[in-house]
C-alpha cells in the first residue's frame, strides 16, 4: 500500500476510516498530526536522517543492525500476509517482530524513564515473551494451547516464527488473538488501571477470533465502553445498572459470568463472577448470565435494575415489544 491510498481524493486529507482499518490506535493519532500536502512534489530522501540526506554511516549501521538483529530478515512474512486478520492486527504483529512495541523493556532501551518490571507479577523485567508468555498471569490463557513447546531461551520471535512453520493458520490466529488481547488488557491496567480479569481476556479472545471469522474488525466494545451508565436511562432514584458478560469456551463446554452493579449516578457498588453450565453454547451462556445478574439483583432487593449487556441478541430480545410465550 502506497501513503496516497491512505488520503482521501476528495477531502484531500488522511482518511480516516483507512488509517483506523490499517494502524493502532496510537498511530493513526500521530499519522492525523502530519499535514497532507498533496500539491507539493515527492522526492526521494533517506528514512533514517531528519534532513533525508544519506550518508555512508546511516548505510553501514542499518546493515549492521539488520545483521545483528537477524529477525527482520528472516522471518517467514509471508506465511503471516496470508493470515486472514485485520490490518492493523498484521501491523501491531509487525511491531512486535521488529521490536517496537513499546514495553516497559523497549521503553527504558529508548531512554524512557519507567520501572521496567511487569505490572503484573512485579517480578520480571516485562520484554515481549515474558508480557505474552511467561507471565504466571498470562499462562492460563496458553493451557489448552498446544504451543509451548518453545525452548526456555527463544525469545518472543523466535517462538512466533515457530508457531508460523509448525501451526496451521487457525492456531496461529488463536496465539495472535491471545497476544492483542494481552496487550490491551495491559494498556488497560497500566494506563487506565483497568482490573486483570483472565475470565475476561478469555472472552475478548473469543470473541475476537469469531469477529474475524465473520469478517468484522472490531470484535470487542471497548473496556471503557462496558460499564458505562446511560444517564437517561438510570436519572430514576433507586436504579441500579447491571452490566453483565459471558465467556464461552466451545472445547470444553465450560463458560463463567462476570456482572458489575453501578448506581444511578455510575459509582461502583458490587461485582460478582462464577461458573455457568452452558454446554459451550454462546447464546446460551449470555441468556444464563442475565440470569443470573437478576437473581442476584433480588437478592440484595435492587427493585428497579437496567442490564446493560454488549450481546446484541439478547439486548435485542429483551428490549423488545415481542413476547415469545413458547
Ligand atoms: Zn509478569
Amino acid at each position: 500500500m502506497r501513503v496516497s491510498e491512505l488520503i482521501d481524493p476528495i477531502t484531500k486529507d488522511w482518511d480516516v476510516g483507512k488509517l483506523t482499518r490499517c494502524f493502532m490506535e496510537r498511530d493513526v493519532g500521530l499519522i492525523r498530526k502530519i499535514p497532507v500536502a498533496p500539491t507539493f512534489t515527492d522526492s526521494w530522501c533517506w528514512r533514517d536522517d531528519t534532513n533525508g540526506q544519506y550518508q555512508v554511516r546511516h548505510g553501514y549501521k542499518l546493515m549492521v543492525s539488520v545483521q545483528d538483529s537477524g529477525h527482520p530478515v528472516s522471518f517467514a512474512w509471508k506465511d503471516l500476509w496470508r493470515l486472514k486478520i485485520p490490518p492493523n492486527i498484521l501491523n501491531f504483529v509487525w511491531r512486535c517482530i521488529h521490536g517496537v512495541l513499546p514495553t516497559m523493556v523497549t521503553l527504558a532501551s529508548r531512554r524512557v524513564d519507567v520501572d521496567t518490571m511487569c505490572h503484573l507479577c512485579k517480578q520480571h523485567p516485562e520484554t515481549l515473551r515474558h508480557l505474552f508468555l511467561d507471565c504466571i498471569h498470562v499462562q492460563a490463557l496458553w493451557d489448552s494451547a498446544p504451543l509451548m513447546q518453545i525452548a526456555s531461551d527463544d525469545d518472543f520471535v523466535d517462538c512466533f516464527s515457530k508457531w508460523l512453520a509448525m501451526a496451521d493458520g487457525q492456531i496461529v490466529k488463536s496465539c495472535i488473538a491471545a497476544c492483542w488481547i494481552i496487550w490491551k488488557h495491559s494498556n488497560a491496567l497500566v494506563w487506565n488501571s483497568k482490573v486483570w480479569l483472565l475470565s475476561s481476556l478469555k472472552h475478548d479472545i473469543t470473541h475476537t477470533l469469531i469477529a474475524w471469522e465473520e469478517g468484522l474488525e472490531h470484535a470487542v466494545p471497548p473496556l471503557s465502553a462496558m460499564t458505562t451508565v446511560d444517564s437517561h436511562l438510570c436519572e430514576e432514584q433507586g436504579t441500579v445498572c447491571i452490566f453483565v458478560d459471558a465467556s464461552v469456551f466451545h472445547d470444553s463446554g465450560d463458560g463463567f459470568f462476570r456482572a458489575i452493579i453501578k448506581d444511578n449516578a455510575g459509582a461502583y457498588l458490587a461485582a460478582k463472577n462464577g461458573p455457568l453450565r452452558c454446554i459451550g453454547d454462546a447464546f446460551l451462556g449470555e441468556a444464563m448470565t442475565v440470569k443470573e445478574a437478576l437473581s442476584w439483583a433480588k437478592e440484595r432487593g435492587d427493585n428497579k435494575v437496567i442490564i446493560y449487556s454488549d450481546c446484541q441478541i439478547v439486548c435485542r430480545w429483551f428490549s423488545g415489544m415481542t413476547r415469545d410465550l413458547s
